[in-house]
């Protein structure tokens, strides 16, 4: 398989899907017995993947044994949850803690493996060893909506690759320049998406769509290119995609791409709704390098306002992020970060109910 082709493959049965990828890939030819294998999904929250947001058990089981048929058994799963959640508990909650049994392969939460720092351009960036170390690094995404960067797939899903104080200070240091520059670090050797039923609104899932597709690439920036005009955006749109082709570590250009598509396309996407949920919500909120699982709590929570039909009475902005630290004074923060604002919700991140809970309170006294 060439850096500018993409495979996609139509179906409902995941496990036969990726075997059918792995075939027509020919992949086989560079993945030798004796090579350590590391494969990273997307278990960004204790959350099944029925709901949108993490890899699909079964891609991965079927990646396992056929990597298993082709004689290699190093493999490792590594992955790190996002701040505020336990990586142990979306292993078991996602299948993955029995998969491993299963089929002996090892699973490491990297929020507690070794680190090392290295330079990437101007910025020094720490990252687990484990994904540096391995042979063949399997990237498989999700392929969703994301509050904060708009689309999240192959590039972004290496955050999980790093510590969790670096996950917060990339949000203080511009967020897409350092996806881009840690992904001039780790370096994927294949991407198998998972593009089943992602949420292409919201990276914590809850509004899964049916999109019954899977997609194999080698370029990230190619298949983040051709998620981010799926979902109707620019790849200019998704700012760390573009910064990662100027950085060299792939090209977006579709034009020359070879796309080999297989089976009967079935799901369907409004784009337009993609869009206006993400602007919708905005408004509401003042961020300041606010980390994605505290941003993510308060898209949540300003949803469930709207479901109830109470959103448009929301007359103050939400205070969040690491921006408001130290800050004393009148206004709604949320987080621990803007526990100095006179009305707040505490937590690192907060309870998406208690902000619920807050916001309802907030709108009841101030009527
Ligand atoms: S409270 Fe601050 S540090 Fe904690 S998750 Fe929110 S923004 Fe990040």
């Amino acid at each position: 398989m060439q850096a500018h082709q993409l495979l996609i493959q139509h179906g409902d049965n995941p496990a036969a899907m990726t075997r059918r990828l792995l075939e027509r890939s020919g992949v086989r030819q560079e993945i030798k017995p004796g090579m350590k294998v590391g494969l990273k999904p997307n278990l960004v929250m204790a959350k099944p993947a029925s709901e949108g947001a993490t890899t699909h058990v079964s891609i991965v089981r079927a990646l396992v044994e056929t990597l298993q048929e082709w004689g290699i058994t190093d493999i490792t799963i590594m992955e790190s949850a996002w701040v505020g959640d336990s990586t142990r508990k979306a292993f078991k909650v996602c299948g993955y803690e029995a998969l491993a049994q299963e089929t002996n392969v090892k699973l490491l939460d990297l929020k507690t493996a070794p680190t090392v720092t290295l330079q990437a351009g101007s910025l020094k960036l720490k990252v687990c060893k484990a994904p540096l170390e391995v042979d063949y690094l399997i990237n498989l995404p999700v392929m969703k909506g994301h509050c904060q960067t708009r689309m999240t797939c192959a590039l972004k899903n290496m955050k999980g690759c790093i510590p969790d104080t670096e996950k917060s200070r990339y949000h203080t240091i511009g967020l897409h320049e350092p996806i881009a520059a840690v992904n001039t670090l780790l370096k994927q050797n294949l991407i198998l998406v998972d593009a089943l039923n992602g949420d292409l609104t919201y990276e914590g899932g809850g509004s899964p769509v049916p999109l019954n597709r899977l997609i194999l690439g080698k370029d990230p920036v190619l298949v983040d290119a051709w998620a981010a005009r799926f979902m109707g955006y620019q790849m200019e749109e998704i700012e760390h995609v573009a910064l990662a082709a100027a950085k060299g570590v792939g090209s977006g250009d579709l034009t020359q791409a070879e796309i080999l598509q297989e089976g009967k396309a079935t799901g369907k996407i409004d784009q337009k709704a993609i869009r206006g949920d993400a602007a919708a919500f905005k408004r509401y909120i003042d961020e300041r390098s606010a980390c994605s699982a505290c941003y993510a709590t308060v898209i949540h929570a300003l949803r469930q306002l709207e479901h109830q039909g109470k959103l448009t009475q929301l007359k103050e902005t939400l205070a969040v992020g690491q921006g408001f630290q130290g800050i004393l004074g009148p206004g709604l923060g949320i987080g621990t970060c803007a526990a100095g604002l006179e009305q707040h919700v505490d937590g690192c991140p907060p309870d998406p109910e208690a902000i619920v809970a807050f916001l309802e309170a907030y709108l009841r006294d101030s009527h």
